[in-house]
């Protein structure tokens, strides 16, 4: 491990990157709003943020509702027994941000998934023990609520207890979700109990399904605190389903559980076009992949060229080529190693790494670049497939306090383990698995009480007035940034409603030098215009895209959903 010097070293930039755009805030008049909106992945989650807000809750209390109930109706994607992300902003501007992300078990060390001499594959790797982290959600929440709650903390989980014991429906979304998963290992016991019938088949769309168990879980942490989730017998029921798991057992103590903290984190923070954009650092790549591909585009005139014309997407491409390449290389859990994060969004060396880019043809190659206080650091590989099983919501309220949350299990049901009525995340995937790259020790290579590194990227946008334009995330594995730096150019470049600006295509450039375009769009039409102009690898693609997003507009919040999801945003 490096030592705390060198990492202290490394953090202190940070800070200097999140206090940069502090001039642009200071200049805001305090927003305010006639009514709250929340926008979420699942009406009913949506609805019982937005019942916070009537009574008079925060926009922190509604994310929180929201979380827990999408624990309940979006059981495969996210919830309680995984981790989130968390970014705060008061009408002054100030960011919080909070880190709730999963962590290594203490025993955990960068064999984990390492057997007979092999790295485990990624399907054998996610069911059962091994790939579960303690889970930050809980903690994340109680952290955000003591900071930025108004309501009660039992309050928050009224909604979610309710459609626990009255029973939710099966969507069509949900019901696809169990119909792939059904052969799957990750799908273990209680699940199948839950949402399959006896001839293991999934319940059939509109079917009512209650929770018990879950809606239990919930009372006991809503009247006990984050204490009945860390200890007791939520504590004891994560442990012994970890340990005794029918695959991968791993050890994973009660320990592990009582010490998990949420982590009050810097926010990573810069300009696009003059908008101050904030995001998380690390363990996620989100805030620092957004930026980098951003400011690395601010020297085209994407608003001239336009959201019709290839090469807008071509450059758009080649500026995620390279900043996924530092992610790749760079990006992992800063309190364990370097991670150069304010080198990566240097202005300076993203202008380096944007003469790069030739508007007229493809790079033939693309490597990491060395932002400033990168010199001396480890290679760590490109993570393989991840898979969705995430959530992204937004909410506002009255008095213009905002929130940008993603809460995510890793993939579709997380390690498929199911504890008081609700899943176990598979996030520790989300590691290297291979510990060693070119020799060296992977910077995102797994570690006892380490958090694996995130690509989600929930972030907030403010105009060059100082007003807050947009609160913006997505789900969908490493396509997060990808859909958000989207988002950012449909809303910024393009001038488009924000619910337009997430129906547009996604284009997603991660690798050396494959390009990802969503199949069946018009993005796809594209192919050969860009192959004209050297790419060689254009690969049409279902992309896992889901994306919530609220803007304001003319003073008033106005919420957006992805139009391939069955998200929706509610009003006050
Ligand atoms: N576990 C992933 C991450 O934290 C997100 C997975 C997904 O969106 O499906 O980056």
């Amino acid at each position: 491990m490096q030592s705390k010097k060198l990492v202290a070293l490394f953090a202190a930039p940070l800070l200097v990157g999140a206090l940069l755009p502090a001039p642009l805030a200071a200049k805001a008049a305090p927003q305010v709003y006639a009514k709250g909106m929340v926008s979420a992945a699942d009406p009913r989650a949506s609805e019982a943020g937005a019942a916070m807000l009537r009574m008079g809750g925060s926009a922190t209390d509604a994310a929180i509702a929201v979380m827990l109930t999408l624990t309940l109706v979006e059981p495969g994607s996210s919830g309680i027994g995984g981790g989130g992300l968390f970014v705060e902003a008061g009408p002054d501007g100030k960011v919080s941000t909070i880190d709730g992300r999963e962590t290594a078990p203490g025993a955990a060390n960068d064999q984990w998934f390492v057997r007979d001499g092999k790295v485990m594959s990624y399907p054998d790797a996610v069911p059962g023990g091994t790939s579960v982290g303690v889970p930050g959600n809980i903690a994340l929440a109680a952290r955000a609520h003591r900071l930025h709650g108004r309501l009660p903390w039992a309050k928050l989980f009224g909604p979610a207890i309710k459609l626990a014991r009255d029973g939710f429906q099966i969507t069509p979304r949900f019901f696809s979700m169990l119909k792939n998963s059904s052969g799957s290992g990750a799908f273990i016991s209680e699940g199948k109990a839950l949402f399959y019938g006896a001839d293991g088949q999934p319940l059939p769309i509109g079917t009512t399904v209650k929770n018990p168990a879950l809606a239990a879980t919930f009372q006991a942490v809503a009247r006990g605190g984050a204490r009945a989730f860390y200890s007791g017998a939520n504590a004891r029921g994560i442990v012994a389903r970890v340990t005794t798991a029918p695959r991968n057992p791993e050890p994973m103590t009660l320990a592990d559980v009582a010490g998990y903290r949420a982590k009050d984190r810097a926010p990573v923070c810069g300009t696009y076009r003059l908008y101050r954009i904030c995001g998380m650092g690390p363990p996620s790549s989100g805030g620092t992949t957004v930026l980098a591909t951003l400011k690395q585009l601010e020297r085209f005139d994407l608003t001239a060229l336009g959201k019709d014309n290839p090469v807008a997407w071509h450059l758009i491409a080649e500026s995620m080529r390279l900043a996924y390449a530092d992610r790749a290389k760079y990006s992992a859990d800063a309190d364990f190693v370097p991670v150069p994060v304010a080198g990566m969004i240097d202005p300076g060396y993203l202008a380096q790494r944007s003469a790069l880019i030739d508007p007229g043809k493809t790079m033939a190659s693309v490597s990491a670049g060395t932002p400033p206080g990168a010199e001396h650091l480890a290679i760590a590989e490109q993570q393989p497939g991840e898979e969705r099983g995430t959530s992204h919501f937004s909410a506002i309220d009255r008095r213009g306090h905002a929130v940008s949350y993603t809460s995510t299990i890793e993939s579709a049901f997380g390690s498929g383990l199911v504890v008081g009525g609700y899943y176990l995340n598979n996030e520790l995937t989300d590691f290297d698995m291979n510990p060693v790259f070119d020799g060296k020790p992977a910077n995102n290579r797994v570690q006892g009480g380490k958090r694996p590194r995130s690509s989600m990227s929930p972030s907030l946008v403010w105009s060059p007035d100082g007003k807050l334009r947009l609160a913006v995330g997505a789900a969908g594995g490493a396509t997060i940034p990808a859909q958000v730096i989207r988002a950012i150019i449909g809303v910024i470049d393009w001038k488009l409603p924000a619910q337009d600006a997430l129906g547009l295509p996604v284009v997603f450039a991660p690798g050396v030098d494959t390009v990802f375009v969503e199949k069946g769009s018009w993005l796809e039409g594209f192919t050969p215009q860009l192959q004209a102009l050297g790419h060689t690898s254009i690969v049409p693609r279902v992309l896992p895209l889901k994306a919530n997003a609220i803007e304001v507009v003319n003073g008033k919040p106005v919420g957006a959903a992805d139009p391939r999801s069955e998200g929706q945003a509610i009003s006050e």
